[in-house]
């Protein structure tokens, strides 16, 4: 008996928004998909590479609250500079992730890394949320910042490229993330004709974005750079051939089966929730930032 992970749907990038000023995006969920299609991820926001010109003013997104869920950003070119309420402060740097628990509410802004505004240049980013389970969402709000060298590294044979683990594991291999419900990211970095096997639990919502070439699922589904594989939830075992040199993003989680109430930067359970989030707002409770 197959147990293949078949492709339900490759989904081009759907036309740019921007966020600020500073983040050019395509969002593949949930505008291509309903909100529960991918949990416990609820948005995916892809900064396919786009160049900025120089500019003195970091271009960026102010001031503004979330709160019932994760912010987890990937900086591939670029680097990202945040601030928040709290009065952390850092600099996401290229290859580097914030995985950021926005808990029961936080102010922060995000904006390019001053010198890489200077100089411009190539910006290519995610922006993943990952939401927090019912009985997390008014945790404490943390950061993770992870950099680059301390992903898990699982290195193909043959010279042909490495897979970064962030969270989960893959073939043994774990990443440093920890999360508040099962998720599992990788980032593979390959040659042209690497072909890596992947296992992943059915019922897990599982995904791709093709970051750089051009891949080949289960020997049948060609997707194009910029694209997002949206996996059926039918079995665990799928295969990944680069047809080019490549970069992607494999991201999957075990579905949390809660409602989701949603509105802007707030992703709650109920709208009673929402609108509390919205008084706890606009009385200061999420404190103060510039
Ligand atoms: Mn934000």
């Amino acid at each position: 008996m197959s147990n293949r992970k078949t492709v339900e749907r490759v989904i081009a990038p759907p036309e740019t928004h921007w966020v600020g000023d500073g983040f050019r995006v395509h969002n593949f969920f949930p505008h291509a998909t309903d909100e529960q299609r991918m949990s416990p991820f609820y948005l995916l926001d892809y900064n396919s590479r786009h160049y900025f010109p120089p500019s003195d003013k970091p271009p960026g997104v102010g001031p503004h609250p979330h709160r019932g869920f994760e912010t987890v950003t990937f900086a591939f070119k670029g680097k990202v500079a945040h601030h928040d309420s709290r009065g952390n402060a850092g600099v996401i740097g290229e290859g580097d992730v914030q995985w950021m628990t926005a808990g029961s509410g936080i102010l922060h802004k995000e904006y390019h890394e001053a010198d890489f505004a200077r100089q411009g240049g190539d910006f290519h980013m995610i922006q993943l949320w990952v939401n927090l389970p019912a009985k997390d969402k008014m945790t404490e709000p943390k950061y993770q910042a992870i950099e680059n060298r301390e992903f898990g590294k699982f290195e193909l044979d043959g010279d042909l490229g490495f897979v970064e683990v962030v969270a989960g594991a893959f073939n043994g291999v774990k990443g440093p993330a920890t999360s508040f419900s099962p998720v599992e990211i990788y980032i593979a970095h390959v040659k042209a004709g690497a072909k890596l096997d992947f296992s992943l639990a059915p019922n897990y919502n599982t995904g791709i974005v093709n970051l750089e070439g051009s891949l080949r699922i289960n020997a049948h589904d060609e997707v194009p750079v910029d694209n997002f594989v949206l996996f059926a939830n039918d079995g665990s075992d799928f295969t990944v051939e680069a047809l080019a040199d490549s970069k992607y993003f494999i991201l999957s989680g075990k579905p949390l089966h809660e409602p989701i109430a949603s509105r802007g930067p707030f992703v709650m359970n109920t709208e009673e929730e929402i609108r509390q989030a919205m008084r706890d707002y606009g009385t200061g409770k999420f404190g103060h930032l510039e």
